[in-house]
């Protein structure tokens, strides 16, 4: 059986949605603190926290678990700047909590949710796996922590891990069952797809002086869906005894104004913006080399096309 910790939220629930429907039988663990009981509709659901040993001791010797699949974390950037202490224990801490109580009863397989932060301030792009690690806030900071922690147990030990850098995922399931609902919301689609349905007025542009070539901050943005089909693929990667490292996005750049242009191409609302100072903390451009995992993961995203993704996050946007 495969353990989804982060099952509930945004991510999570599109992975378990697939490996579910793929024949997988799958355990979503969730405190619910960030993720939603009704995007879990799909294998067994346990509500709890990595940070409880005695219920991770009770769930692992109930289910007979071979692999991990651990999404659960906090991901707020500027939170994390904030209160650091609170992200090196999410998001370390309790991923310590996790591998240890997989050491104890002999559970091997780690598919880990890392992201582009990694990197910090790209040196060169687009990005691939080789570039310097230099995150720049506590939010990526603690998920090298773990990716290093990662590396040093699976030398000599039968311990193998896949960890995936997303880039900015996007978009929501096909059917428009589940899909991103976070409180507050800061993501740039969500938020535009907001002010087109009448429920902001309008978005602010953080920063129209970036040395793009429309000024504003270029991001590679992945569709939810192909984020969980790369952790199907994790699984049989996983399954030939091997551990690496992959970065997750399309190759390709949008700017936030290309975005919002989308955004109201795919609505047909207008979008008023207003822009304003840099958010701190945002790079200028981050663009996924995606070669490796082509390559050795044998994953390709299938939508491509900026308007079909932002056409899906939009049907589930409507439904909310
Ligand atoms: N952004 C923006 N206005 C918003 C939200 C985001 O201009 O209300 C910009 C943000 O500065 C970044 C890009 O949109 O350049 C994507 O931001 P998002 O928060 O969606 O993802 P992130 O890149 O921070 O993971």
């Amino acid at each position: 059986m495969i353990l989804i910790t982060g099952a509930g939220g945004y991510i999570g629930s599109h992975v378990n949605k697939l490996m579910f429907e793929e024949g997988y039988q799958t355990i979503a663990l969730d405190n619910l603190l960030n993720g939603h009981e009704d995007l879990i509709k799909w294998g067994k659901f346990v509500l709890g926290d990595l940070k409880d040993i005695k219920l991770l001791n009770f769930v692992f010797k109930k289910y007979d678990i071979d692999t991990v699949v651990h999404l659960a974390a906090l991901t707020s950037v500027n939170e994390s700047v904030q209160f650091p202490a609170k992200y090196y224990k999410n998001n370390f801490q309790y991923t310590l909590n996790l591998l240890n109580i997989m050491e104890k009863f002999n559970v091997g397989k780690f598919i880990f949710s890392s992201t582009a932060s990694v990197y910090g301030e790209p040196d060169s792009i687009p990005i691939s796996e080789k570039h310097p690690l230099k995150p720049v806030n506590p939010y990526g900071k603690s998920k090298l922590m773990v990716e290093n922690l990662l590396s040093e147990r699976s030398k000599n030990s039968d311990f193998n891990y896949v960890c995936l850098r997303y880039f900015n995922a996007c978009g929501a399931d096909l059917s428009a069952e589940i899909g991103e609902n976070h409180d507050p919301e800061t993501h740039l689609i969500p938020i535009a797809l907001n002010v087109a349905l009448n429920k902001l007025e309008k978005i602010t542009i953080y920063g129209g002086d970036y040395p793009t070539p429309d000024g504003t901050c270029i991001r590679d943005y992945i569709h939810v869906h192909d984020i969980a089909t790369a952790h199907l693929k994790g699984l049989e990667f996983l399954d030939e005894n091997k551990s690496d490292v992959f970065n997750l996005g399309i190759g390709r750049g949008f700017s936030v104004k290309e975005i919002i242009k989308s955004c109201r191409e795919v609505t047909g609302y207008e979008i008023p913006t207003v822009v304003e100072n840099r958010r701190e903390g945002d790079p200028a451009i981050l663009i996924a080399d995606n070669k490796k995992a082509k390559k050795n993961l044998k994953w390709k995203a299938e939508i491509n096309d900026i308007n079909s993704m932002i056409k899906t996050a939009y049907n589930y946007q409507k439904k909310l």
